[in-house]
């Protein structure tokens, strides 16, 4: 069996034969890589002063393994700047979220043709889930042009669906009644946002929202997430992974969902150790790696992500050649390291507790001692706010093996409260906050 896959499109991009094969898309990104490295060596002040960097071609895409890499504080320090073009071939500079709170914020510059190619990406990965006559529901910030609203918007219109754009994506109260006014036949959005609008309109009494295809992206998405959301509107639910590194557009589910595919004609995506930086052995969760291979702007080569997963090379049900990346664990770091074994980390928490139906959203702070203490703040729709929806938090995280072993071994202690839903929105992405014990004024 096979269904519409990105394939022959992608094909046609890379001006290759279908069925596409890996050995053909192989060669064609080492030819692209090389160009790309010597575009970045001639262009870039900040690849140019690389003493580390190659300049003779690569002959295997094998040999990338042993180049340094681009990292999240390279972006941030931008000395030497990455920029490769003149600031006037630049249609778009976007300002990305820094962990810290104090120093410059890291700049990516986009060109006319990285924005195209990002909207042809949107317009063909969307197909897999929306037909021409839909409704499209956009619940994604980025409504200015070169955003990433704007850009979906007019991919669904290319592909000869209606895109709607929410006007508050992040109020789940305004975005449930929004959601019931357009009647979507597809939606597409962050995941967490969905699901607190699809609890609201669970529980408030009006008419259930219904629709026949979710895309969810811009965040991690719980297996519980993607069911619950699933069972509440009927729908099918898809997921796209991709961040403003890869150009918004990354990789997309397919009818199959055995992962999402890679957007291959853009990024050559590695997988490696977060810790050592070696290739991760094939079939492991580690850190995903992109080279840029068409982006001429701002070029990116070997750039460390932070975003953990596997790289699946096996065929797909779907027919599709194409990679694909699964089992999305989160971010490198992200976790709180447990004495009794195991990391704490926000994924962990989201299965747990977005499998049940009081909650919307929640907020979590770990504090490291001894014992580390888990502090929940719990969004849930009125109806819900009651003690035994605590308990059932509480209850259902203990079934987690990770922390069922550090509440046995007396190394964890979880507090769970309730907090108001807009406390959490709108907001950036979401985390496990770690912090230090406070130390004693007394003693220490
Ligand atoms: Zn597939």
């Amino acid at each position: 069996m096979s269904a519409a896959t990105l394939d022959p499109w992608m094909a046609a991009r890379m001006g290759l034969a279908v069925p596409l094969s890996r050995e053909a898309i192989a060669a064609w990104q080492l030819a692209r890589l090389n160009e790309m490295i010597a575009h970045a060596r001639a262009a870039s002040p900040f690849y140019r002063a690389r003493r580390d960097w190659t300049d003779g071609p690569l002959v295997r895409i094998e040999d990338l393994a042993r180049l340094p890499f681009t990292t999240a504080a390279d972006l941030l320090a931008n000395d030497p700047p990455l920029l490769a073009l003149s600031q006037s071939a630049i249609a778009r500079v976007v300002t990305l979220e820094t962990s810290g709170t104090s120093g410059p914020p890291k700049r990516l510059h986009f060109t006319p043709d990285d924005l195209e190619s990002t909207v042809d990406f949107f317009q063909h990965g969307m197909a897999v889930l929306a037909r021409p006559g839909d409704r499209a529901a956009i619940a994604f910030p980025g409504q200015h042009p070169g955003g990433v609203a704007a850009g979906l918007a007019v991919a669904l219109r290319r592909l000869g669906a209606a895109p709607v754009v929410a006007p508050s994506p992040f109020d789940p109260t305004a975005l449930a009644a929004w959601l019931r006014d357009v009647r979507p036949d597809v939606v597409a959005g962050p995941p967490v946002p969905l699901l607190a609008a699809a609890r609201v309109a669970a529980s408030d009494g009006g008419a259930p929202i219904r629709a026949r295809a979710v895309l969810l992206s811009s965040d991690h998405v719980a297996e519980s997430l993607a069911r619950a959301l699933a069972a509440a509107w009927s729908a099918e639910v898809f997921r796209h992974w991709g961040m403003t590194e890869t150009g918004y557009g990354g990789a997309v589910d397919c009818a199959f969902h055995c992962g999402c595919h890679l957007r291959e004609d853009e990024l050559l995506v590695e997988v490696v150790d977060p810790a050592t930086g070696a290739p991760a052995p094939a079939g492991a969760v580690g850190e995903i790696v992109i080279s840029t291979l068409r982006r001429r702007g701002a070029p990116l080569l070997r750039y460390r992500t932070g975003d953990l997963a596997r790289l699946v090379e096996a065929p797909c049900g779907c027919g599709s050649a194409l990679k694909r990346l699964d089992g999305f664990a989160g971010r490198v770091g992200a976790g709180a390291p447990l004495s009794s074994g195991g990391e704490l980390t926000l994924p962990r928490l989201d299965e747990a507790l977005f499998a049940l139906e009081a909650v919307s959203d929640f907020a979590a702070v770990i504090e490291v001692g001894a014992p580390a203490t888990l502090t929940l703040s719990i969004a849930a729709p009125a109806p819900l706010r009651v003690a035994a929806t605590l308990e059932l938090a509480r209850a259902r995280l203990a079934e987690d093996p990770v922390v069922s072993a550090a509440l046995r071994a007396g190394v964890l202690r979880v507090e769970a409260a309730f907090a108001d839903v807009a406390a959490f929105a709108p907001r950036a992405k979401r985390r496990l906050a770690i912090r230090e014990t406070a130390r004693c004024a007394q003693c220490c």
